[in-house]
């Protein structure tokens, strides 16, 4: 079985190539098998554009920040051999204020795969053979799955929102967008106690939402924003469309908080501000994630999320292009997973 890695070589062009193992492994890092990976919409983004809005690659590199592995070699580091861990995907500087306030997303010199920003580029994770930070690498016990292990980074993400926007349990939190992002954030607000209810265009994807842990539904166009005014304590929104910000601030109550997780393209749009005005609205938003990764890791270890249900089709690391067109179809609801060549059964 050889080693493969991927390569997004330009738009719309993935590579698939067997892996020459580098001979060092750098201190500090350990030497690591994929075991399951999972796309991203930033993964979605480079795929498409070879850019994520602002941020253009400047050469072919391998995507992907969201995974799981097996510990290969722990190269001197406090990891064993055989482990499952989690990676985290910010390698931060550890040095910096946001750094010392244990701020790390907004670290400004730290280092993330699979992504533009940083330069030169870091491969991410869609390949075999993987030299990661130990100490950005959370073992766990030999029960839990590596495909559940997959959402700790979207999950933290999700829950870093559900902070930045202080979801807390007996709160009613209207999530408008049931995309993967929406969804964990339903989940992890469901997991926390509170009262969620899940709005999508696509009943489908309301469906699902009600299945992982809203309460209720609402499909875009099967009611007026006049029924569910000023309902709720927080409104989450992970669509990124303009008219669902606009029903976030008519939906929550005053004083009450919009946070918004989407990954909002557009920088001009019109927003009806003088809503957050006069009913005092918090407008949150969040970036990546802090310790927030952990709460993930432990969510996952306690089984408390139903990842199955928010797994929408997996493909083997050879498939990966196959695994990204799914993903622009808008076809898939839940989570497209990677399944490295240990995981592939
Ligand atoms: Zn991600
Ligand atoms: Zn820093």
């Amino acid at each position: 079985m050889s080693l493969i890695e991927t390569k997004l070589t330009a738009a719309k062009a993935i590579t698939v190539a067997s892996q020459a193992t580098p001979a060092d492994i750098p201190r500090g890092h350990a030497r690591l098998r994929l075991a399951v990976g999972s796309l991203c919409g930033t993964d979605l983004h480079y795929y498409s554009h070879f850019a994520n809005g602002i941020f253009v690659l400047n050469n072919p590199v391998t995507l992907g920040h969201e995974a799981c592995a097996y510990v290969e070699d722990p190269n001197g580091t406090s990891l064993k051999k055989g482990q499952l861990v989690a990676l985290n995907p910010i390698m931060n500087c550890q040095e910096c204020d946001a750094c010392e306030r244990g701020e790390e997303n907004l670290c400004t010199t730290k280092k993330f795969p699979g992504s533009a920003t940083t330069v030169p580029h870091l491969d991410g994770f869609f390949r075999e053979t993987i030299d990661h930070p130990a100490r950005c690498c959370r073992p766990v016990s030999a029960d839990v799955n590596p495909k559940h292990l997959t959402f700790a980074e979207p999950l933290a993400c999700a829950l870093h929102n559900l902070n930045t926007g202080g979801v807390k349990s007996g709160q009613k939190v209207l999530v408008t967008g049931c995309g993967p992002m929406g969804l964990l954030a339903i989940a992890g607000a469901a997991a926390r106690g509170a009262d969620v209810t899940a709005c999508d265009l696509r009943p489908k994807a309301v469906e699902l939402a009600q299945r992982v842990g809203a309460s209720a539904g609402l499909v875009v166009g099967t009611f007026d924003d006049k029924d569910i005014e000023a309902q709720f304590d927080v409104v989450i929104e992970a669509s990124g469309a303009i008219p669902a910000f606009n029903t976030a601030l008519k939906a929550v109550r005053k004083q009450g908080t919009v946070s918004i997780l989407s990954n909002v393209q557009m920088a001009k749009a019109e927003v009806l501000l003088n809503l957050i005005m006069l009913k005092e609205i918090k407008v949150t938003g969040s970036f990546q994630f802090n310790k927030e990764f952990e709460e993930a890791v432990q969510l996952i270890e306690a089984k408390a999320i139903d990842f199955d249900a928010l797994t929408a089709a997996s493909f083997p690391l050879t498939q990966t292009q196959d695994a990204l067109e799914l993903m622009v179809s808008g076809e898939a609801f839940g989570k497209i997973i990677i399944l490295g060549q240990s995981t592939e059964t």
